[in-house]
C-alpha cells in the first residue's frame, strides 16, 4: 500500500522534486535588459517557475510588469551581495551592470557584486544542490592579441585599470565556480557572453548600439570613439537566451563564448545604422576611454558543436527590431516614406 510508504528522500540535484513537479528557477539581474528576455522565455514553459532578484541598480520592474502578479512568477527587491536563502534548482546568475559607464560608477560595488555575489550564489547552489549559470563576458579576454577568440586563451587584462572592476571580477567569478566544482561537485556552467543588443536595452546605457539607435532617432550626431577602427560582434538578445538556455540544459561546463561572429568596426555600425534609420544624421569622432580592446570577436566553434547553437539574427536585421522598441519609449513614431 502505496500510502503507507515514507515519502522519498528529496534529491539533491532537483530540489523541488520533493514538493512539485515544477522546476524552481532562480534568475539575478533578471529585471535588466538580457534578464528580462530570458525570463519571457523561460516562463513560456508552464512546467516553469521563474523568481528574479534584482536590486533594480540598471534593470527595472517595467522590464517584468507582463509576469508580476502570475502564480508561477516571483521577483524579488534583493542585493545579491547579502546571503540568499530560498530553495531552487536552478540559477542564472546575471546580476551585474554590463555597460561600461554603469560598471564604472561604482567600480568597488562593481567588483564586490561579481566577487560577493556570485560567492553567495554558489552557497546557495551547494546548499540546495543547484545547478549554477554563471554569465561572464569576452571582457575576460581583455584586449586580445589573439583573434578570434577561443576559450582557450587566457586573455590580456589590466589588473589595475578602470575596467579591472568588471573584467577583474568577472574572473573571479569564473574562478570561484571552477573551485565550487572541484572541491565540492556543484554543476556549474559559463558562458562567455559577447555584446549583446536588442529591445529593454537602457536608453541611456552608454552601450554603442543604444547610443547610435537612440542619436539616430532624436537626429543627433553618432558618436564614434576614436578611432573608430575597433571592432565589435554583435549579437541579437534573442539568439543569446536561446545559447543561454541550450548551455544550462547541456551536459558542458563551459566556459563556451556564445556571440554573434559577424565582425564590424565603429564606423562600419554606424554608417550601417545611418543607412537604416536616418540617411541624415552625421558621425562625429569623440575621445575613447582607456583600456578600450581594439578587436573582438568569438570564436563560436564549441558552441556550435557541444550545443548546437548558433546565432540566427543578421545585425542588419536585428537594428531595425530594435529601433521599433526605441522609437516607442523615445515617442518619435516612424517617418511615412509614402506620405
Ligand atoms: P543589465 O545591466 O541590463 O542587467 C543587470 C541586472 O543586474 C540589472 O537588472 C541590475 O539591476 C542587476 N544587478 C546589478 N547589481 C546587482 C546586485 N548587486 N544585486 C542584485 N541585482 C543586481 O545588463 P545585461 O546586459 O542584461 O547583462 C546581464 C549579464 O550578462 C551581466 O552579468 C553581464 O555582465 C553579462 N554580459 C552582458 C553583455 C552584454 O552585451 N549585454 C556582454 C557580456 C556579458
Ligand atoms: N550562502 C547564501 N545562501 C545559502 C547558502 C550560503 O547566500 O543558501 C552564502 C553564505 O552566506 C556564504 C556564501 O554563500 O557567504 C558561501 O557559502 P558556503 O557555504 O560555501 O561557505 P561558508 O558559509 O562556509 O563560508
Ligand atoms: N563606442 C562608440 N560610441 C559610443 C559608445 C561606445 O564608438 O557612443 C565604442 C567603444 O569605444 C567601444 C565599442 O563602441 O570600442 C563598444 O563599446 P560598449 O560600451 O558598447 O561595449 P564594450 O564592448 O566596450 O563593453
Amino acid at each position: 500500500n502505496s500510502a503507507s510508504k515514507p515519502p522519498p528522500t528529496p534529491s539533491p540535484l532537483r530540489f523541488s522534486k520533493f514538493f512539485q513537479s515544477n522546476m524552481r528557477i532562480l534568475v539575478t539581474g533578471g529585471a535588466g535588459f538580457i534578464g528580462s528576455h530570458l525570463v519571457d522565455k523561460l516562463m513560456e514553459n508552464e512546467k516553469n517557475e521563474v523568481i528574479v532578484v534584482d536590486n533594480y541598480f540598471t534593470g527595472s520592474k517595467d522590464n517584468l510588469k507582463k509576469w508580476i502578479g502570475h502564480p508561477r512568477f516571483e521577483l524579488i527587491r534583493h542585493d545579491v551581495t547579502e546571503p540568499l536563502l530560498i530553495e531552487v534548482d536552478q540559477i542564472y546568475h546575471l546580476a551585474c551592470p554590463a555597460s561600461p559607464i554603469f560598471y564604472k560608477y561604482n567600480p568597488v560595488k562593481t567588483i564586490k557584486t561579481n566577487v560577493i555575489g556570485t560567492l553567495n550564489m554558489l552557497g546557495l547552489a551547494k546548499r540546495v544542490g543547484a545547478r549554477i549559470l554563471l554569465t561572464s563576458t569576452s571582457e575576460v579576454y581583455g584586449d586580445p592579441l589573439v583573434h578570434p577568440q577561443d576559450e582557450s586563451y587566457w586573455g590580456n587584462v589590466n589588473p589595475i585599470g578602470v575596467r579591472s572592476c568588471y573584467d577583474e571580477g568577472k574572473r573571479v567569478a569564473e574562478t570561484l565556480m571552477f573551485d565550487y566544482h572541484r572541491q565540492h561537485g556543484i554543476e556549474i556552467r559559463i558562458a562567455r557572453i559577447f555584446n549583446t543588443y536588442g529591445p529593454r536595452m537602457n536608453i541611456d546605457d552608454g552601450r554603442v548600439v543604444s547610443n547610435f539607435i537612440a542619436q539616430a532617432i532624436r537626429n543627433e550626431p553618432l558618436t564614434v570613439q576614436a578611432p573608430g577602427t575597433q571592432t565589435r560582434s554583435f549579437c541579437y538578445v534573442s539568439d543569446m537566451v536561446d545559447g543561454l538556455i541550450r548551455l544550462m540544459e547541456g551536459e558542458n561546463t563551459g566556459p563556451i563564448n556564445i556571440g554573434n561572429p559577424g565582425e564590424f568596426t565603429m564606423l562600419e555600425l554606424a554608417e550601417n545604422v545611418k543607412e537604416l534609420i536616418n540617411p541624415d544624421v552625421k558621425i562625429a569622432m569623440v575621445e575613447n576611454t582607456p583600456d578600450d580592446p581594439r578587436q573582438r570577436k568569438p570564436d563560436i566553434t564549441k558552441a556550435k558543436e557541444l550545443l548546437g547553437w548558433e546565432p540566427k539574427i543578421k545585425l542588419r536585421d536585428g537594428l531595425p527590431l530594435m529601433e521599433d522598441d526605441f522609437r516607442q519609449r523615445l515617442g518619435v513614431p516612424r517617418k511615412n516614406l509614402n506620405a
